[in-house]
């Protein structure tokens, strides 16, 4: 089970591989949280990557192809992997295709999860992250028990940098530019599955859990 997931910024593409990573045992990776833990551990990619991700800009794509197309090559990945916010654009799309035919893992499935903009804005402008765990919480949605403080481990809730609304909306028009012609080219090749993404976040769960089991079967 190679999975992509595509939508845009605060669609839940994180939640919900999150979650299906978590009853599939297949890793799941986040091209984001991955360029987020080299900026905290002050590599050479990470300082590339920050100004372009504060601005709510794509990371240029030769740096991000070498980054997760070597971690998908890694063991765990043999029997399938989670991808989520990779491939974002069609050249990254391109690499990803070559990368994984040489591997032997084609992508199966493309999940598209769909909201709309406005839903995006309030989405991610109440989305907290846990510093220590990476759970995502809502301030209205999804809060967590006691205000600021993470459910499943007890570290501080923050939110991202790029999680204003200034920086949303540049994230939404290099959404729309950059990432959304590759709902078409993932569906030409019948690879895509659309989810309306603006219904409560176990109902969604529940239909990805059922497409999964199917494509398995
Ligand atoms: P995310 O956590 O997926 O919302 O990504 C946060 C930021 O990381 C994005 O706004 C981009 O600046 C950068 N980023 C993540 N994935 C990619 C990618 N596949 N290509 C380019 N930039 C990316």
């Amino acid at each position: 089970m190679n999975l992509v997931f595509l939508g845009a910024p605060g669609a839940g593409k994180g939640t919900q591989a999150k979650r299906l990573a978590a009853s599939t045992g297949r890793p799941h990776l986040s091209s984001g949280d991955i360029l987020r833990s080299e900026i905290s551990e002050g590599t050479e990619l990470g300082t590339q990557a920050k100004q372009f991700m504060d601005a709510g800009q794509l990371v240029p794509d030769d740096v991000v192809d070498r980054m997760m197309i070597a971690r998908i090559g890694r063991d765990d990945c043999a029997d399938g992997f989670i991808l989520d916010g990779f491939p974002r654009t069609a050249v990254q799309a391109r690499e990803l295709d070559e990368a994984l035919e040489e591997l032997g893992r084609p992508v199966d499935t493309v999940v598209y999860l769909h909201v709309d903009d406005d839903e995006v804005v309030e989405r991610i402008t109440g989305r907290r992250v846990c510093s220590a765990c990476g759970a995502i919480y809502h301030a209205k949605s999804l809060p967590p028990k006691v205000e600021g403080v993470c459910d499943k481990c007890g570290g501080r809730l923050t939110q991202r940098k790029d999680d204003t609304v200034e920086v949303v909306r540049e994230r939404l028009v290099a959404y729309h530019r950059q990432t959304e012609p590759l709902i078409e080219y993932y569906r030409s090749r019948g690879l895509l599955r659309r989810v309306d993404a603006s219904r409560g976040i176990d109902e969604i769960q529940a239909d990805l859990s059922a497409m999964v089991n199917e494509v398995a079967s």
